[in-house]
């Protein structure tokens, strides 16, 4: 899960929501992923993808049979449904995921025994220090778009307020009219409601790809 972990860092370092897998045979590491799928363009770019994918061309087949998928958030459907093609054996990830988790959150693909036979599924595993890491990359990303929005509001009060030094006018404007008061209660609500699910790929899935 550590190797996992590391790659996700590597999303995380590309501006993706950070999620990273490894595809092991025994105590060989076959394959790698990490989430990208702003950057390529692909709907299916998620980090189990990637490394399914490499695993297969490193192997030379489709089925994956005996490996095992660690992976430091929880599969969603599609993963699900590539997992069980490939024959993983297991399946091993850290954070739950209550909007997309296709690993028991929302649905249990693994369960269905129409559907699969052969994929064991252990979740939670270093649950809370997977879920960190996508907790922080909201935080930030929510700090950035405040300071966006700031920026451009500061902007607009400038202009409207447009005499010698409009940036003191923002300010006494700001204050008067409440504005400075208003805008972080108006900030801090979506703030608060998205803290409860930022564990989760919840975020990402609700508002921006993944
Ligand atoms: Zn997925």
């Amino acid at each position: 899960m550590a190797l996992a972990q590391a790659a996700a860092e590597e999303a995380r370092a590309a501006g993706e929501v950070p999620v990273g897998a490894v595809l092991v045979r025994g105590d060989e590491v076959i394959a790698r992923g990490f989430n990208h799928p702003i950057g390529a363009h692909d709907p299916s770019a998620h980090a189990e993808m990637i490394a399914l994918r490499a695993a297969a061309q490193a192997v030379e087949n489709y089925r994956l049979p005996g490996c095992e998928l660690y992976v430091t958030l929880e599969p969603c459907l599609m993963c699900a449904g590539a997992i069980m093609h490939a024959r993983i054996a297991r399946v091993v990830f850290g954070a739950r995921d209550p909007k997309t988790g296709a690993c028991g959150s929302v649905v249990d693909a693994f369960a269905n025994p129409q559907l699969n036979h052969h994929t064991t599924v252990t979740g939670g595993v270093l649950e809370t220090e997977c879920g960190a890491a996508l907790k922080s990359f909201f935080a930030e990303r929510r700090r950035a778009s405040r300071e966006a929005r700031a920026a451009a509001r500061g902007e607009a009060l400038a202009v409207a307020g447009g005499e010698a030094h409009p940036g003191v006018q923002v300010e006494t404007r700001s204050e008067i009219h409440g504005e400075a008061h208003r805008g972080a209660h108006v900030e801090g609500r979506p703030d608060e409601h998205h803290e409860g699910h930022s564990q989760t790929r919840s975020e990402p899935g609700s508002a921006e790809p993944l």
